[in-house]
């Protein structure tokens, strides 16, 4: 009987797959004669490299293979040497893969690059290419650049506009016009171009949060006030400027801004006492998510004494606490003839800074009851 089988061959000369059929016997008491004998002698083509042969390479699984949607070309014609001349070739695949190879008038390849459309490129193309079929306009020229399309179906050629001039028909032009500057920009920018648009970018980050957060609260900016920034493409320091010209000035890629590690925790302690009472005050900062406060006579004696701290409650904190920081003194003991011990220690950022009085104050000390005052209210009333 006759028995033949589609599958995926990648091929042995240029590594590419494509459908190719393989005839494993033919029924001769079947069928004519000719049509027989043609099926016997059937030859694998490779449509990328055009190698030839009974089996051109081994089989691969169809999951595996991208699929090839289009192969376009793009000669240059005319009076020109062999080496002026050139061919390209867009293989455009499923996954939205493009292969772009060039090769001079000798047939020897002087560029290949792997270039990537994006989802609208391709649904432009797959358009342009359906207003082309209706499009049989012939267009006489004699130097230039011609084209040829052909489009492909599960490896079967179901369409193709011959090699030719496109001059005036206008989807053609579009199609050809978008390769080339997919080549453009590829070479002018170090990401494909489809990824390059703007990017949210929500200021410089906010260094007491962590990553794991909603990018509207990482940062230290409303994502409403997100505007471009003035990005004028890559820097080269060589020349110390940019590559391009500020009214070129197309949105280039942003990856935010980078942010340091964050692994210590911040830590707070505040301890006021007289000879009467005793307050302390503990905060525990992991990050944004875990942040915990202790207002209470003692030290505290387990976590469970903790409450949960909002991240904006902890950073008012810290803001106020900063101001009255700022007009105390690390190196000495603050003494007096007041009836008042207090301690006060914070790590941030691994950074440890501790105060001690002893019977006097400092400059903003009723900011400081004041602070803790409020954090007293607010600690007991979620508690
Ligand atoms: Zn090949």
């Amino acid at each position: 009987m006759t028995k033949v089988m589609f599958s995926y061959v990648k091929c042995d000369k240029c590594g590419k797959d494509s459908k190719q059929m393989n005839v494993s016997s033919v029924n001769f008491s079947l069928g004519d004669r000719e049509s027989n004998v043609r099926l016997m002698e059937h030859k694998q083509k490779c449509p990328f490299c055009g190698y030839e042969a009974p089996i051109i390479g081994k089989f691969v699984s169809s999951e595996s293979v991208k699929k090839l949607l289009y192969k376009i070309e793009c000669h240059n014609w005319g009076e020109k040497t062999k080496e002026d001349l050139y061919t390209i070739t867009y293989d455009i695949y499923d996954n939205l893969d493009c292969d772009y190879s060039g090769v001079d008038g000798n047939g020897k390849e002087i560029e290949r690059l792997s270039l990537q459309l994006s989802k609208e490129d391709l649904e432009d193309i797959n358009k342009n290419i359906e207003l082309a079929k209706n499009d049989e306009m012939k267009v006489d020229a004699e130097d230039g650049e011609a084209w040829k399309f052909v489009k492909y179906d599960d490896g079967q050629v179901v369409w193709e506009k011959p090699l030719g001039y496109i001059y005036n028909i206008e989807p053609l032009e579009k199609i050809a016009k978008g390769l080339k500057s997919l080549v453009d920009a590829f070479n002018k920018y170090d990401i494909d171009p489809h990824r390059n648009e703007v990017q949210f970018v929500y200021g410089p980050p906010d260094f007491f949060r962590n990553q794991n957060t909603k990018p509207e609260d990482k940062y230290d900016i409303d994502p409403k006030d997100n505007v471009p920034q003035k990005v004028y493409g890559v820097y080269k320091p060589q020349v110390n400027n940019y590559d391009i010209k500020p009214e070129d000035n197309v949105p280039q890629k942003v990856y935010g801004v980078a942010r340091p590690s964050r692994d210590l925790e911040d830590s707070i302690f505040i301890r006021v006492s007289n000879s009467m009472k005793k307050r302390v005050l503990s905060i525990k900062y992991k990050n944004i998510n875990e942040c915990y406060l202790y207002v209470g006579n003692d030290d505290p004696k387990s976590d469970s004494e903790y409450i949960s701290l909002i991240d904006k409650a902890y950073l008012d904190f810290l803001n106020e606490l900063n101001k009255v920081k700022e007009t105390l003194s690390t190196s000495y003991v603050y003494k007096g003839d007041k009836n008042i011990k207090w301690h006060i220690m914070t790590i941030i950022k691994g950074q440890k800074d501790e105060y001690l009085g002893d019977g006097g104050i400092p400059l903003y000390w009723n900011n400081l009851m004041d602070l803790l005052a409020k954090y007293d209210n607010l600690y007991k009333s979620n508690k």
